[in-house]
This record gives structure tokens, sequence and C-alpha cells, in this order.
């Protein structure tokens, strides 16, 4: 047997919110259980926060670890809370979400542990060298297969990307682990949590999606008159246009924004990340202009325009106010 095909301990850290476990943490247990399945491994679910008491999960047992300087959630609470788990439960493989509190904390662990860390997983295949990790690159234009050095290795699960493990599974044991964990370099000031209703995008037939290759915000105005060319449209973003202000982060497309399925969808110099597109798949029609003919929104489209936006839109509206009139 080589040493890629011995057991393997795999711990997963739970994703939570106020000790309650999130939905994504049924997709880590799948994404472990593939390897589980694999390497007969034990799977080890690690919650922390500051709870007394809680369910057990299925496939997987599940270790809380408690502490009142983990009420909430911090980058420094959940590290040393992941290495506290990590001494007991000598871990070859960390299994976190890649979500903003996920890739907050992971690389830390890892670099902690001296393993490796790969982000953004996406799939995992297994080779007689040993397990692939599958993530894209470039701006999801490649697909790219990582192997692993030597345990221990963190990785970071992108949301939606394995199913959630089925609730039918043995439930495992619950331990607690009473711990003194203080942060002392950080602290959360203030939650704000931002309006999330958006009626006119929800209704909207067509939507005009902008990207960060919009450039900047002086050209919303174009986005806009382009908009008006059309009966019930909104204006969206991909999360670059919202983190950069430009549009209301109501007005988010993707897993972490809206699901939206309009007749026509415009993607102007989007560049087409697999977090987008969970958000727009389903619409009816999909345009997208992009500068760059690899970009990974064309894969997505019905219609593909190689263009400059500055170029094309001006024009597309020159032709559509001819048309109306
Ligand atoms: C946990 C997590 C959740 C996320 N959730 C979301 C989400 O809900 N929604 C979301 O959108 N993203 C989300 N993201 C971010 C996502 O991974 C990408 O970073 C983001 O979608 C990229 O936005 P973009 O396409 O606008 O920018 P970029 O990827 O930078 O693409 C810009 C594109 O514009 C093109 N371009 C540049 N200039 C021009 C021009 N003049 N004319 C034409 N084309 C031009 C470029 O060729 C490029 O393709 C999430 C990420 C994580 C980690």
């Amino acid at each position: 047997m080589n040493h890629f095909m011995r057991n393997k301990s795999i711990m997963i850290m739970c994703e939570q919110s106020g000790g309650r476990i999130l939905p994504v943490t049924h997709e880590l247990i799948f994404c472990a259980s593939l390897i589980a399945g694999r390497y007969d491994s034990r799977v080890t679910a690690v919650l922390p926060g500051n709870i007394a008491d809680t369910d057990s999960i299925s496939g997987a047992d599940l270790l809380v670890i408690n502490s009142p300087g983990l009420a909430e959630y911090t980058c420094e609470g959940w590290e040393k809370a992941a290495l506290l788990a990590a001494e007991q439960i000598m871990p070859d493989i960390i299994i976190i979400a890649h979500t903003s509190t996920g890739y907050d904390y992971a690389p830390r662990v890892a670099a902690l542990l001296e393993g490796g860390c790969i982000t953004s997983v996406a799939g995992i295949e297994f080779t007689p060298e040993g397990i692939r990790y599958r993530r894209s690159g470039f701006h999801g234009k490649l697909d790219l297969l990582y192997g692993a050095g030597k345990p221990p290795l963190v990785i970071t699960v992108l949301p939606g990307a394995f199913p959630a493990d089925d609730q039918q599974a043995e439930p495992g044991t619950v331990s607690y682990i009473e711990a003194a964990i203080d942060p002392v370099f950080t602290s959360n000031l203030q939650y704000m949590i931002p309006d999330q209703s958006n009626t006119e995008l929800e209704h909207a037939e067509v939507i005009i999606a902008v990207g960060k290759g919009i450039g900047k915000i002086e050209n919303l105005q174009m986005i806009r008159k382009m908009a008006s060319c059309f009966n019930r449209s909104a204006i969206a973003g991909s999360r670059v246009a919202c983190d950069n202000g430009w549009i209301e982060y109501n007005a988010q497309v993707g897993i972490t924004g809206k699901k939206v399925a309009p007749l026509l969808y415009m993607a102007c110099g989007i560049s087409g990340s697999m977090q987008h597109i969970a958000g727009m798949k389903d619409s009816k029609t999909v345009v997208s202009i992009n500068r760059d003919p690899d970009a990974a929104i064309f894969r997505h489209s019905d219609i593909c325009i190689v263009e400059e936006l500055e170029k094309f839109i001006p024009e597309f509206i020159r032709e559509a106010e001819k048309h109306r009139a």
C-alpha cells in the first residue's frame, strides 16, 4: 500500500451563525465523505462557538470547541479553535467553506500547521498518485488540478460545488472541549445587514448586468441608457461592481447575491466566475459583451460579442433608438 492509500483523518470546520450549523456544512461533509469512502477515513466536524448544547449531525462526529471568546466570528478565534481541534484530531485534510469567513482564516491555519492550502476547490478526483483538487483559474478560463504534498492540507471548498450530504447517514458522536480562547488582536465592531429587497430586479424581463469591465462609475450612464432601450428592464452587477460601489448590493447577482431568470440577461464586462454564473444561469437568453475572446462567460452565452464596451454600447443604443423611431 503506498502512503497515499493509508487511512486519512479528515477534519471539517462547520460554518455556523449564532451556534446554528449552516447548510453549507453538509456540502463539506459530502466532500469529506467522498474521501472517507475511498480511504476508510474518520470525519470530524469542528464547531467553534459558545454553545451549551447541540444536536449530533449525520455523516461526521462533532467536536464543539467552546469558549466565550468564540461567541462571534473573528479570524483569530477561529484559527485558534481550528489549531486546538487539529492537535486532538491530527488531520491529514482540513476542509473549510470558501466563504468570506472561511477564506479569511483558512490560509492562516495552513501556515501555522506548516501545511499546504488549496482554495476555491470545486471538485475532487482520485488518481493512483493520490487525490487531485480541481479549481478554476484565470477568471474561469482554465480548469486546474492540484495535488498535495505532505499533510496536513487545508482546502477551502466553494459553496454549491458539492451537494449537501444525505441526512440519512448515521449521526456521529458529540464531544466538547471547554477552552479559553480570547482573541486579542481582532474584534468585531459592527455588523451591517444590507437591504436585500429589490423587486425591480426580481420582476425585470431584461437585466443589464455590469462587471469590473465597465471600468468607472461614469460608464453607468451608458448602461442606464442601454437599459432604457427595453421595457421592464433593470440594472444589476457582479460582486466586483458592488464592491466598487457602482451598484447596490441588493442588485448583486450570484451565489451570494440574487438568483435571476429574466428573458434577456446582458452581461457587460463580466468574466463569468462560477459564483456569478450560479445567479444567472437560468436566464432565457444570455448576451455577453467582453473584450476577451476567451472569457468564461461566453461558455454560458447564447450571443457572444467580443468588443470594447465603450465601442459596442453607444453603437447599440444608436441602433436601438433608430429602430424605435
Ligand atoms: C465566497 C464567494 C462568493 C462570491 N459571490 C459572488 C456573487 O454572488 N456574484 C459575483 O458576481 N461574484 C461573486 N464572487 C466573486 C467572483 O469570484 C468574481 O471575483 C467576480 O464575479 C468577478 O467579477 P467581474 O466579472 O465583474 O470581474 P472580473 O473577473 O475582473 O472580470 C472583468 C471582465 O471584464 C472584461 N473587460 C475589461 N474591460 C473591458 C472593456 N473595456 N470592454 C469589455 N470587456 C472588458 C475583462 O476581459 C474581464 O473578463 C464571490 C467570490 C467568493 C469567494
